[in-house]
């Protein structure tokens, strides 16, 4: 499967299951185990537990379940290679692989990587020290930069020279263009693809060096921004500068806030907000909202005002409807940037985030606001065009409430409104490419005119289908002294590993699911061997805590049990010849019954009737 197992095990070990969860959501411990927000469901009341122990994760809402590399698989959409890299990388542990075919690629992007950061670290040095970088210093000096900011964004200086970087990093032009570090000239030499630039390293979301962004100096020739051309590492439609910085923030405060440019992030961050991400050269893309979206649901773009207000309102409605996103707007007074709000009057920023509007009240707002309302034939006009914005909207309650606002701000009957609003939504579109779009969705999710929801990748769908048992369902476990009794054991009680035994349990999934934890190697490896409803029994199981004293949970199995066996006992005396052969047994079990039921319950006397009880099921099992 690629990665030798010694490694994936190593792997396994080395990660701390509940420092990687929580950079998705917060935990709190509660006793043995962990409790937070579920990162795969919205909710207010946590439902998401971990056991930190067995690694393990469990939700009592949406029933996700796994361990560490399930969630990086299902958080990060990596495969099993993957998210075993993923992990491997953070614990800091070398991976051997097993196929080289698989190994290859994965080799050809870790090099590429490792040039990506070569290249990162030699200019940053040359900006730190290079007598050519005396200019770019002045001025990031005079754009508030300090050493410590250019530390930490790993600013650097692309010399003004054409192959500075191709000869340290001594590569072929293959790995210089699948990096977009340089490619050959028409002279057929290699040559550094930015020169004369300072450079903002554009991370991905695990710190990797995946391109640049390269801003000229004032009085340079060309265009003011240059980002890396999309390449093997690089997709500007996915990429999003930050957010190897923001995502604790974001998750912590629960939104992200998306702005234009580099500077504007680390404005963000020096106000005190550092929470914030940065589109490179390119407007937001669904990409990008599927990628936020693993770590809050609320995106508040934070764009010069005219610019976010001509966002393309029907891709944010259905980027909310289909990803289950809120896109809130922040209203930056017109001509004025997060870079500059930041340094001028950081309180300002802080204020503006606070106050972020849903996407259509903005919009509505800013159609309002430059209106004229003071003659009614102008209200009337201010209303139209606020219907306009309002049409867009998928949501006919949310329509609804938007035309009553409008109403009270014209001063217009909102009947008449509502028939005016009517009027504009049979209206056709004027863009027939995007109706065309739309049409299609509507095809492919059935008619119901709301956007198709991708799904999960086929993969993931897949591997669902074939862990569906084959034979008929189970009847469902409901929790009783029997999931009590495994829960002991899967929690490792001594007593209980001591004293049960498998025919102690009636309902078959819990009996399985007893087989497979105590003949595996841990509950996470049962758990990967077993049926999906015993794989779901053991995972809940494994995130909850018994607080019963362990003697006492056998002590009740023993005696429902026992008083089950006292039945079946007493029917077969009845219907037998010699009634008296049972005699013995019947007053050998009431008794011990009425024993351990008592307040000084022997241990030995528990043993007993557990192993005796054991030994009947048996033979009637087999008989
Ligand atoms: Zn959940």
């Amino acid at each position: 499967m690629g990665i030798v197992d010694e490694d994936v095990a190593k792997v396994r070990e080395a990660t701390d299951i509940v420092a990687l969860i929580s950079q998705y959501t917060q935990l709190k411990r509660t006793g043995q185990r962990w409790m937070g927000l579920c990162p795969f469901h919205a909710e207010k009341t946590p439902s998401f537990s971990v056991n930190a122990a067995d690694g393990l994760y469990y939700c009592f809402g949406c029933q996700v379940r796994g361990d560490a590399i399930t969630f990086v698989r299902e958080k990060e959409q990596l495969d099993f290679v993957g998210a075993v890299e993923h992990l491997a990388g953070r614990a800091g542990i070398t991976l051997r692989y097993d196929d080289h075919d698989e190994g290859a690629g994965r080799k050809r992007r870790a090099r590429l990587f490792e040039l990506t950061e070569q290249a990162a670290q030699w200019y940053h040095e040359r900006l730190r020290t290079s007598p050519d970088a005396a200019a770019a210093r002045a001025y990031l000096r005079s754009r508030g930069f300090d050493a410590e900011e250019v530390e930490h964004y790993r600013l650097g200086w692309a010399p003004d020279a054409w192959d500075q970087l191709a000869r340290h990093l001594r590569v072929g032009r293959a790995d210089l263009e699948a990096t977009g570090l340089g490619f050959q000239n028409r002279a057929g030499r290699l040559q550094d693809f930015f020169r004369g630039r300072i450079l903002f390293p554009i991370f991905d979301d695990r710190g990797r060096v995946l391109g640049f962004g390269g801003r000229k100096l004032p009085d340079a020739e060309g265009p003011k921004y240059q980002n890396s051309r999309d390449n093997e590492l690089y997709n500007k439609s996915r990429v999003l500068y930050g957010l190897n910085w923001a995502k604790a923030d974001v998750v912590q405060q629960g939104e992200v806030v998306i702005c234009e440019g580099y500077t504007d992030v680390i404005g963000f961050a020096r106000a005190g907000i550092p929470r914030a991400v940065a589109t490179c050269g390119t407007s937001l893309t669904e990409e990008h909202v599927v990628q936020l979206k693993r770590y809050t649901r609320r995106l508040v773009l934070a764009y010069d005002a005219d610019e976010a207000g001509q966002a393309a309102a029907d891709r944010v409605y259905a980027w909310e409807q289909a990803h289950d996103v809120e896109v809130a707007v922040v209203p930056l007074p017109p001509g004025t940037d997060p870079d500059d709000l930041a340094r001028s009057s950081p309180q300002t920023l802080h204020e503006l985030v606070a106050a972020a509007r849903p996407f259509l009240a903005f919009r509505v707002d800013r159609v309002l606001d430059a209106a004229d309302l003071r003659t009614p034939e102008s209200r009337a006009r201010a209303a139209d065009a606020a219907l306009e914005v309002v049409a867009e909207h998928p949501n006919d309650l949310v329509r609804d409430q938007y035309v009553m606002q409008v109403a009270d701000a014209c001063r217009i009957e909102a009947d008449q409104l509502r028939s005016r609003l009517a009027a504009i939504r049979r209206r056709p579109r004027r863009a027939p490419a995007k109706e065309e779009r739309r049409t299609r969705r509507r095809d492919r999710a059935g008619g119901d005119g709301a956007p198709a929801y991708e799904g999960p990748p086929p993969g993931e769908e897949q591997a669902w289908a074939e862990e569906a048992p084959a034979a008929p369902p189970r009847p469902p476990v409901r929790d009783g002294v029997e999931t009590e009794a495994l829960r002991l054991v899967v929690h490792r009680s001594e007593a209980a590993l001591e004293l049960l035994d498998e025919c102690l349990f009636d309902h078959p999934v819990v009996r399985e699911a007893y087989l497979a934890v105590t003949s595996a190697d841990g509950v996470a490896e049962a758990i990967e061997a077993s049926p999906p409803d015993v794989a779901e029994l053991l995972a809940r199981l494994a995130v909850e805590q018994g607080e019963a004293d362990p003697l006492d949970v056998l002590g009740r199995l023993a005696t429902e049990l026992g008083r089950r066996v006292l039945q079946e006992l007493e029917a077969e005396a009845r219907g037998s010849e010699d009634p008296l052969a049972y005699a013995r047994a019947i007053g050998w079990l009431k008794l011990t019954l009425d024993q351990i039921r008592g307040p000084r319950a022997e241990v030995e006397t528990l043993t007993q009737l557990i192993a005796w009880l054991a030994e009947r099921r048996r033979t009637t099992e087999q008989g």
